[in-house]
């Protein structure tokens, strides 16, 4: 079968309607995004544009409507794409896109007012689109996520090679000049960009849905993991999460050697009770703080429940770990808060955990250390040593007496 431009026209005609059909019902049952909405338009647009061109020879007068409905297509293309990233605004405004559109329609609507139907007329027309469609490109290439995003790439060559061929196609119809180029070569090639565009813009819309669905995904899977993770008043490790990063700094450890710190507010019942639990929320971060601020980054805290903390302190020997819980210890005394300025105390069990054992084993002795702590007096660290049952506790250390 010949391509004639009937045919072609036709062609073109049903694949972008078929495709502007595809794309608004995919619309209707996916979640989109910004700027879809745009594209379904521009394809629709283009699609009844496509279809007056059909009958501008009955009459004339529809040809300025059928003109503004396809040179309209890559500017309102653009316009969806700005809209769908709109973090990143391209240097040149919205508004140069659309005053682009109504100086190159107004021109050509110029010459076929003065001139009806002429080639001329007709060159314009192919040249205001080429310079629509390469416009778009070059914006196109300019966007942030250019370089991340496959269908913008696709879409940045599809706009350059339709542009093209518009341009081609100006130049043929104004001055025939390039004789090595047939007028079915052209109608070809023209055929061809609009079939192209057609399936782009199925392309397009998927694709660019489909990425920024997955990110999201992937941003609500990593929200979910920190709150699953995280101790929301403090912003520290939960208990469980502390096990876990406990586990994995040990077994990373070169020597197996880490001290295990577990501490406790001295009396923060009395804190809730006499200033309330809004005050007793505040000395928590405060003391989260001062372990952030006083802990390397191989270190790991966790917040075990209630007021009670813990610390993994990998090749620390106990002595240093001790030297650790009163930096903190310090850092608390000598800070107040904007929120919480009451006087916080601390107390610290340490212990040495030993070659082949497991953290739960290595915090049951903590605990009891940090039990001697609280009855030895409160506000100091005892170190705990030797078996399960027969724990040795060191006298107890005052704390909070460093000076940083
Ligand atoms: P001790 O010196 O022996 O540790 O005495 P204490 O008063 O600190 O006693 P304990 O450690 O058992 O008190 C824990 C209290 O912490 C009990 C509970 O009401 C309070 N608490 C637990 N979680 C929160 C919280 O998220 N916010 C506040 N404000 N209080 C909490
Ligand atoms: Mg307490």
């Amino acid at each position: 079968m010949s391509l004639t431009t009937p045919s072609l026209m036709i062609d073109g005609v049903t694949l972008m309607a078929m495709s502007a059909a595809i794309i608004t019902l995919f619309g209707g049952i996916q979640i989109v995004y910004r700027g879809f909405w745009w594209w379904v338009g521009a394809q629709w647009s283009a699609t009844l544009g496509l279809l007056l061109l059909n009958f501008t020879n009955w009459h004339t007068s529809i040809l300025p409507l059928a003109n503004l409905l396809v040179l309209q297509w890559p500017i309102v293309v653009l316009g969806g794409v700005r809209r769908f990233y709109p973090r990143h605004a391209l240097r040149i405004a919205p508004s140069v896109d659309l005053l682009m559109l109504a100086t190159i329609f107004t021109a050509w609507l110029a010459l076929w007012v003065v001139q009806g139907r002429t080639v001329a007329e007709v060159a314009a027309v192919s040249a205001g689109a080429s310079i629509l469609h390469l416009y778009s490109a070059v914006l196109t290439a300019k966007l942030h996520d250019f370089r991340r995003s496959s269908a913008l790439k696709i879409l940045f060559v599809a706009l350059c090679f339709t542009g093209v061929v518009h341009m081609l196609r100006a130049i043929q119809a104004h001055s025939h000049l390039l004789s090595w180029l047939s007028v079915d070569s052209l109608r070809m090639a023209s055929g061809f960009a609009t079939t192209m565009m057609a399936l782009l813009m199925v392309y397009l819309c998927v694709q660019l849905t489909y990425e920024r669905t997955s990110r999201k995904m992937r941003e609500s899977q990593r929200q979910l993991r920190y709150l699953a993770d995280m101790d929301m008043l403090t912003e520290v490790p939960n208990r469980r999460h502390f096990y876990e990063l406990a586990d994995e700094a040990l077994a990373s450890t070169e020597t197996g050697a880490a001290s295990i710190v577990m501490f406790d507010i001295d009396h923060f019942k009395l804190i809730n009770d006499e200033m309330g639990h809004a005050a007793g929320d505040a000395a928590l971060r405060k003391v989260a703080r001062c372990v952030r601020d006083t802990l390397r980054g191989r270190d790991v805290a966790g917040r075990i429940g209630g007021d009670e903390f813990a610390l993994l302190l990998p090749e620390t020997p106990g002595q240093d770990a001790v030297s650790v819980a009163d930096r903190i210890a310090t850092q608390l005394r000598v800070h107040t808060d904007a929120d919480f300025a009451g006087p916080l105390s601390l107390s610290f069990g340490v212990v040495l955990v030993k070659p082949d054992e497991n953290i739960n084993e290595a915090m049951r002795r903590a605990d009891r250390a940090l039990y001697e702590a609280k009855r030895q007096g409160r506000s100091c660290a005892v170190i705990a040593s030797g078996t399960d049952e027969d724990l040795v506790f060191s006298t107890s250390q005052a704390m909070g007496l460093s000076t940083i």
